[in-house]
């Protein structure tokens, strides 16, 4: 095995997947570092998790040559309603008054995921799995890597090590990092509920007194729902059965989609803004969870994830075509001050969201009512968003 590499990617999860597929074609050595085998991540329920997809994702995706084996089994969003439980505030925006098939999708994560793995196979990619980085060390020329592999101690160098290995970085741990965490004192409610009417591709976006409520359509007659509450009420509604719970589900939702009933265990996520403090480090770069973790009410994650992974990728290629070194400090900086105006942009995005939304001071919800009735009414302000949920808010 090698054990010299110009890039490690530590973390073969959805945004270290992407990575290393973005870069197969090229002459570096890569190495994959991932702590998780094939199978328990089949036998994981973290991977039923459904991910709204922007319209942008979905090019990145294609682009890395997943997405016909992803859309086999993905739903368009054909259709976005937003609308504010007992007011009068409304807009609709549909994907055929902007000129294309879909604004999005939606799709289950181990689709993805599978995919990613799929097309892996058979690159001269170097996969290291199951394995671990227990340290790490950077040189004038390379990063000194141990790992523990299988239940053997290795040592590996590479020009430049990208940490993809999720909210609980071992790397920027090691790197001793520090977080910037933002806590809600809100749980998003994760679950899945079959309709009684066909959701005609149609994701909705509720606010209500409680919180905000998003019902992203898996098919014509399932949903995945994301229900942000106040963490006691979340506490509360977690503890119901499940006639109970698809009621107080059902009095919130209304009867946009008919009769509900559940078709998952609800699970509670808390909801926090976690940024580490920096990007890079020497011969390092954070990307993804392991750099920002969003809460999944804006359904934002990957997608800003997926960014980091495909600007990264295009910047490493044109280094490496130019004989430069892709571990330069500078290089690296020049990387993080690109990203850090979509992720800036991103966080202020949802951070709105929760805040503005989540509220029940009455002046905001006149405000709030007053936006939604405008942008049903203007096409320019409606395209704008339309633009937005698309994921075109920063072009690559
Ligand atoms: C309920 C829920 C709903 C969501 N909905 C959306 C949505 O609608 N749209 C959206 O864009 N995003 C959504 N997200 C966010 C999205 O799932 C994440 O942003 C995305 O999975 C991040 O990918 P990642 O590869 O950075 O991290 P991860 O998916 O966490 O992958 C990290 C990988 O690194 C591996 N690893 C960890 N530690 C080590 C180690 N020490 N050594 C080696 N390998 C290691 C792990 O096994 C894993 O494979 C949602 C998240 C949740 C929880």
């Amino acid at each position: 095995m090698s054990t010299d590499f110009d890039i490690l990617i530590v973390g073969g999860g959805l945004v270290g997947g992407s990575l290393a597929l973005a870069l197969r074609h090229s002459t570096l050595r890569i190495g994959l570092v991932e702590a998780v085998t094939d199978a328990e991540r089949q036998a994981s329920s973290a991977s039923e998790r459904a991910l709204a997809l922007s319209r942008s994702t979905v090019q990145i995706l294609d682009g890395l040559g997943v997405w016909t084996a992803v859309a086999a089994k993905a739903t368009p969003i054909q259709h976005i309603h937003v609308s504010d439980r007992g007011h009068f505030g409304k807009t609709r925006l549909h994907a055929a008054d902007q000129g294309v098939d879909a604004l999005g999708h939606v799709a289950i994560a181990r689709a993805l995921e599978d995919a990613i793995q799929t097309h892996l196979d058979g690159t001269p990619i170097t996969r290291l799995c199951p394995a671990r980085v227990m340290g790490l060390k950077a040189g004038p020329d390379s990063v000194l890597v141990s790992l523990r592999h299988h239940d053997e101690n290795v040592n590996v160098s590479a020009r430049l090590l990208v940490a993809a290995d999720g909210g609980n970085s071992t790397v920027r741990s090691l790197l001793g990092i520090e977080q910037d965490v933002r806590v809600y004192g809100q749980t998003a409610i994760v679950t899945e509920v079959n309709t009684g009417k066909d959701t005609r591709f149609t994701a909705y976006e509720r606010f209500t007194p409680s919180g905000p409520l998003a019902f992203l359509p898996l098919g014509r007659r399932k949903c995945s729902v994301v229900w942000t509450l106040k963490d006691p009420d979340a506490e509360d509604l977690l503890q119901q059965g499940t006639r109970e719970f698809t009621a107080s589900l059902q009095n919130a939702f209304g009867y946009w989609l008919g009769p509900i009933t559940l078709g998952s265990r609800p699970q509670g996520f808390r909801l926090k803004l976690i940024r580490a403090e920096k990007m890079t480090d020497d011969r390092v770069v954070l990307i993804g969870n392991a750099m920002h973790q969003l809460h999944p009410v804006a359904g934002q994650g990957f997608n800003l994830g997926l960014r980091d992974a495909a600007m990264l990728s295009e910047r490493i290629l044109a280094q490496a075509g130019f004989d430069e070194d892709i571990g330069d400090g500078a290089f690296l900086s020049r990387y993080a001050e690109a990203r850090r105006r979509d992720l800036g942009r991103v966080i202020r995005f949802t951070d709105t969201l929760v805040r503005v939304f989540s509220n029940d001071f009455p002046p905001l919800v006149v405000a709030r009512n007053l936006a939604l009735v405008t942008l049903d009414r203007l096409p320019f302000a409606k395209q704008l968003l339309a633009h937005q949920a698309m994921g075109y808010g920063n072009r690559l």
